[in-house]
């Protein structure tokens, strides 16, 4: 492969799925404000596909609306988030399908209070994949499985742990294929027993190559799955590195004091 060799610009990438060597998603100096406040400052970053992206940072400095942009949850004021060969960012990009390639895990566990850990599931893959209802049952019961609450099809949100509801939060998120999963502070709302049964379920998605964004003060997770840390303060990377030279050697004091701060 001599396509970057000879000095020339890059041609424009094949149409079809992208080398397996380049970076899966890649965000290009994002800038976003909310008002006044510019909170996302001049953000690059290239994620390559089967890593972990573990994103810390003190709250306020940008790691939720980072992963909104991500999401198409938030308009950016200006730069380029690229799926592959897709740009997430461009005007007639459809947000729902970027959706489906990009699942995200929130903080808050956001499933439908009068529909069953099934049919929560089943929703999405019937509206947005089309899929007959017996294909999505038969699928939501997989993905059920796959994060270890088979039994639990037919109970509703108010009967379930805060744990498992996340569970069934990634198992809906699972359920359209994604490329990559986005989590924002998964564990944080959860005791914790149950952070452990979530992290288990992250694990296993580690072990089988999912490409994954991880907010997360679980250093534990951290230095066992992230192929890499990203440390944000103030809408800006500060550093980013392998999880060993970030915790053990990092080259900004802000940096080290965080991490003194949250062990
Ligand atoms: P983090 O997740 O790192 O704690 P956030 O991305 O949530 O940080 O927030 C970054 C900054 O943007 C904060 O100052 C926050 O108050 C502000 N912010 C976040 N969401 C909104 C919103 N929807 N409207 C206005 N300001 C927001
Ligand atoms: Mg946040």
């Amino acid at each position: 492969d001599d396509r970057r060799g000879d000095g020339d610009e890059r041609t424009a990438p094949p149409s079809s799925a992208t080398a397996a060597t380049d970076p899966l998603l890649r965000i290009e100096d994002l800038h976003k404000s909310y008002g006044a406040e510019e909170v996302l400052r001049g953000v690059s970053l290239e994620i390559d596909r089967g890593d972990v992206e573990v994103l810390v940072g003190p709250s306020g400095s940008g790691k939720s609306t980072l992963l909104q942009c991500l999401n198409c949850l938030t308009e950016i004021d200006s730069g380029h988030i690229y799926l592959g060969d897709t740009e997430v960012t461009a005007s007639d990009t459809d947000p729902n399908e970027i959706r489906q390639q990009i699942g995200m895990v929130f903080q808050d566990i956001n499933l439908f209070a009068h529909l069953t850990a099934r049919k929560n599931i089943t929703l999405g893959l019937r509206k947005v994949r089309g899929m007959s209802a017996e294909a999505a049952r038969e699928r939501a019961d997989a993905e059920l499985d796959r994060v270890g609450l088979a039994d639990q099809a037919d109970s509703y949100p108010a009967q379930l742990s805060g744990g498992q509801k996340q569970r069934v939060g990634i198992a809906r998120a699972l359920a359209m294929d994604p490329e990559v999963m986005l989590f924002d502070e998964p564990t944080s709302a959860l005791d914790p027993e149950l952070s452990n049964e979530v992290l288990t379920v992250m694990d296993e998605l580690v072990d089988e190559g999912m490409t994954m964004v991880v907010v997360t003060h679980e250093m534990r997770f951290a230095r066992g799955a992230a192929s890499g840390i990203t440390f944000l303060a103030d809408g800006q990377i500060v550093e980013r590195g392998p999880p060993e030279r970030l915790f053990e050697n990092p080259s900004h004091e802000r940096t080290a004091q965080f991490f003194e701060n949250i062990s």
